[in-house]
């Protein structure tokens, strides 16, 4: 499909970070304005700026995010002649979906254009107490964790604050016109969330406000590979639960699964965990996925639970979903119920995660488009990894 072949340079990253900075004068976006890129605070000193009173933000921002509207005609108490202004020079509310996929157990896959030849994916995960969106932070992912299909992906660009809030204003709207909640939103699409800090903590805001989306700080899990030298400005300035990708506690073995680990070792890490902010009864999520002889051995749970003492936390234990060409395979599942044994009863929260949407290439690890799709999806790994080893080791 056209939409996905290499063509513009990337946008620029953060079109609006000076007015974020409360000594920064608002600087006017450029047209088409893209009104999901405003934190309610821009969107009123824009209405300002056109000479409109500041209650007409909070009017647009209701219509986008809590009454769903998905165009500027549906804002019914808002004047025509505003209607038409607004209409003039916004671009679309809601990204297009080039394809869709349903799993056997419910799961959704979409794959939204981002308009410039570039393309991202987004998950719904829906069970019986809540509805879960999982958000792409990137296109594609530097990082090459050879066990997840996303790593054989070049990076194609970090996505916009736009990019990154209409993936659940998208999901929530399809969700809503079909009676379904979204109530969680978890940052473990595509990319790693702490290579595109600004963007995303710009988006968390917006997810989170009350006016709005109204994402509580208990719903909403950032996710990192371990981007140690990023993971203090993102404690300090998001109050939300923070999920690691672990996979191993030894560094030889870290070194492979999570390359980033070349980079920042298990001890920074270490370091960087104990340091996130905790709120009360709060855990850091560690994330953990069996490889069938590479990770999975009882000596393995005995090391995690042993490199774990003294941080508050909570173990996912998380099927291998298998992907083709994938270097690995599952652990049977007597084994990670053994490991999940040994974990659980050194006192540790312990949960297998089971493998969702895995038949729609919707599953953890999986996102990397679907068989027809563009050749976007399958670039070769080779090379990043090279990189990775010339890292510096901190
Ligand atoms: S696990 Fe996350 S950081 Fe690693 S390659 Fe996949 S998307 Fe990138």
């Amino acid at each position: 499909m056209s939409v996905l072949t290499p063509t513009a340079p990337a946008p620029p990253l953060e079109p609006h970070d000076a007015s974020e900075s409360p000594a920064s004068p608002f600087v006017m976006p450029p047209v088409p304005l893209r009104l999901s890129d405003m934190t309610r605070d821009e969107l009123t000193q824009c209405m300002l700026a056109w000479g409109e009173k500041p209650y007409r933000a909070q009017q647009v921002w209701s219509w986008m995010y809590a009454k769903l509207a998905g165009t500027v005609e549906e804002m019914t108490d808002l004047s025509k002649p505003f209607r038409a202004r607004l209409a003039e020079v916004i671009a679309p509310l809601r990204p297009t979906a080039i394809s869709h996929r349903v799993s056997a157990d419910g799961t959704e896959k979409w794959l939204l254009d981002c308009g410039d030849g570039v393309a991202t994916e987004t998950v719904f995960i829906p069970d019986e107490e809540r509805g879960t969106v999982c958000v792409s932070s990137q296109a594609g992912c530097s990082l090459s964790c050879p066990f997840c299909r996303t790593g054989t992906l070049p990076l194609r660009r970090n996505l916009t604050t736009a990019e990154i809030v209409e993936q659940v204003l998208f999901v929530r709207a399809t969700m809503a016109a079909r009676g379904v909640r979204v109530t969680n939103v978890v940052l473990m699409g595509m990319g790693e969330p702490l290579y595109n800090l600004e963007a995303v903590t710009r988006a968390v805001r917006i997810i989170m406000d009350n006016t709005g989306l109204a994402i509580g700080c208990r719903k909403l899990t950032l996710s990192t590979s371990g981007v140690v030298n990023k993971m203090e400005e993102a404690g300090r300035n998001l109050n939300v639960n923070l999920a690691i990708s672990l996979h191993s506690v030894r560094d030889p073995v870290r070194d492979q699964l999570v390359p980033i680990n070349r980079k920042f070792n298990l001890a920074a890490l270490r370091r960087a965990a104990l340091a996130w902010p905790m709120r009360g009864r709060d855990r850091i999520t560690w994330e953990y996925v069996l490889l069938a002889g590479v990770n999975d051995t009882l000596q393995d749970a005995r090391e995690l639970v042993s490199w774990l003492k003294g941080i508050p936390s909570k173990v996912n234990l998380l099927a291998f979903n298998p992907w083709p060409g994938a270097p690995y395979t599952p652990t049977p599942r007597e084994q990670i119920l053994r490991f999940q044994e040994v974990v659980a009863n050194a006192g540790l929260v312990t949960i297998i995660r089971d493998s969702r949407g895995a038949d729609v290439g919707a599953a953890c690890g999986q996102l990397a488009g679907t068989a027809g799709e563009p050749e976007l999806f399958h670039a070769p790994m080779q090379g990043r990894l090279d990189s990775l080893e010339k890292l510096p080791r901190i």
